[in-house]
């Protein structure tokens, strides 16, 4: 058989490697290029390879950068299955309608403010494209939940583990036999960490393969440990209270989110912090939040200790507001506090944040309360470096808030999280490192050939092919 790393080789985004086995085609992610537009859009225009010479898609997660382009692949000709969890579905739903909503957007702003000589653009796909995907979707259960594993040939079965990254993430374990021999390869998609909130642990496969394809995105890193993010939380609330503070929260609304809402609402369980209004003001948070409301299976001991068992909904509770309409959004800006929003985007570079920013950056009585990695030249890089004035739909405001940053929880293994998943790969012959960047994969080589002098590590370039 033969692999091709179609994307994510050697960076961070565009997710996409093609398995051929015998004329069977498998598409393992389906994953969008992100970054600066005109790059990003040269790539994510065509395929490099035919979309309806596809088989199968097995999709480890619902983050674009795995499974944004699978409209397109739809689009021109696929008409296999697409594979991953029932969780992964729901949301991948709802992530790739988003992000047709931006690419339409986007482009209707972009051919307004049109130059002379520069050409018209298009969506990259729209929200009809999106619909055509739907009916592909095929739901895999967890292994630990159904002992079964899913063929797709004759020749080729899979499985899927917890990987621990965001909901629904799955590490496939596929089996492959090739001229009466059998082979088995782990695909890890992005890979958790031990100890996070809300979900399961990432799962160590229990058979030998011989080959892994390996997420290595902080291959040269040792995450601090997992930060103490509930008496941050009592600490940041308890004193906004006593000041009538208005806490903006700029949101990640796949993950991140989920987190703050639950660790609120166990706080709120303890009495460690008043009741204030909490709105969540992001629609596309508020549908990702139902989704997890529906996979408590996926879920960790500590939620079942916290909420489940007390048949309670980890992620609803009475002071937590619903804001739907933008109306609605605009009206809580004339609410005195303390309250909390929690609006997209996360890196405030869109979306309703930025009327609340705009609103309340100038009062220092005010909080800005940071959950996530700030990507370079956001807006929100800007206020945890504190730049000020800051640009806010073209206008300069102060920032007089207060800028918290929460210790920031990674969803990605680090170093020792990636090396220990090695050691638990039993017959391992070779590695292929994926989703990383050259510093970061060339690091974790080294280190991996440290300890495994006989496992063969590959650093694919885009495109490479590699027999295995
Ligand atoms: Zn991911």
């Amino acid at each position: 058989m033969k692999i091709t790393f179609f994307g994510a080789a050697q960076t961070v985004t565009g997710s996409k490697y093609l398995l051929e086995v015998n004329g069977f085609n498998l598409l393992l992610d389906c994953g969008m290029h992100q970054g600066k537009r005109d790059i990003a859009n040269q790539l994510n225009k065509k395929f490099p390879f035919e979309a309806n010479k596809i088989d199968a898609v097995i999709l480890s997660h619902a983050h674009a950068d795995h499974c944004g382009m699978l409209p397109v692949l739809v689009r021109e000709g696929f008409k296999g299955k697409v594979y991953c969890t029932a969780a992964t579905t729901d949301i991948a739903k709802f992530i790739l309608e988003d992000s047709a909503n931006i690419q339409e957007q986007d482009a209707l702003y972009y051919n307004k403010h049109l130059k002379e000589g520069e050409v018209k653009i298009k969506p990259i796909y729209t929200k009809q494209d999106v619909k055509k995907t739907y009916g592909h979707f095929e739901p895999v259960s967890y292994f630990r939940l159904s002992n079964q594993w899913t063929q797709l040939a004759s020749n080729i079965r899979f499985k899927f583990y917890d990987a621990g990254h965001i909901l629904g993430s799955a590490i496939t374990l596929l089996e492959i036999t090739e001229n009466g021999q059998k082979k088995n390869l782990i695909f890890t998609g992005d890979l958790g960490r031990h100890f996070l909130p809300i979900l399961r642990d990432p799962e160590f496969a229990k058979e030998n393969a011989e080959t892994l394809i390996m997420e290595a995105t902080y291959g040269n890193k040792i995450h601090k440990p997992v930060a103490d993010l509930e008496g941050e939380l009592k600490t940041i609330i308890n004193e906004a209270v006593k000041n009538n503070s208005k806490i903006m929260v700029p949101a990640f609304s796949l993950g991140r989110t989920q987190e703050l809402l639950y660790v609120l609402h166990k706080l709120l369980n303890e009495k460690a912090i008043p009741a204030l209004p909490i709105y969540i003001d992001s629609p596309l948070a508020q549908k990702i939040t139902r989704v997890f409301n529906t996979y408590t299976s996926d879920f960790d001991e500590e939620f079942w200790e916290d909420f489940g068992e007390k048949g309670e909904k980890a992620f609803l509770f009475n002071n937590l507001i619903a804001v739907s309409s933008v109306k609605e959004s605009q009206s809580i800006n004339n609410k005195p506090g303390p309250f909390m929003v929690i609006a997209g985007s996360g890196m405030c570079e869109g979306g309703r944040i930025l009327h609340h920013l705009k609103n309340n950056i100038e009062d220092a009585n005010n909080v800005i309360l940071i959950t996530g990695y700030q990507g370079e030249n956001t807006l929100g890089r800007k206020i945890i470096e504190g730049v000020s004035p800051v640009k806010i739909f073209g206008l300069d405001y102060q920032v007089r808030a207060r800028v918290i940053i929460l210790n920031e929880l990674s969803a990605h293994a680090d170093q020792k999280d990636l090396l220990n998943y090695v050691s638990h790969v039993t017959s391992l012959k070779k590695v292929f490192l994926v989703h990383t960047e050259m510093p970061q994969a060339t690091v974790f080589k080294e280190v991996i050939i440290q300890k495994y002098p006989n496992v063969k590590v590959n650093i694919p370039s885009f495109g490479e092919v590699f027999e295995i």
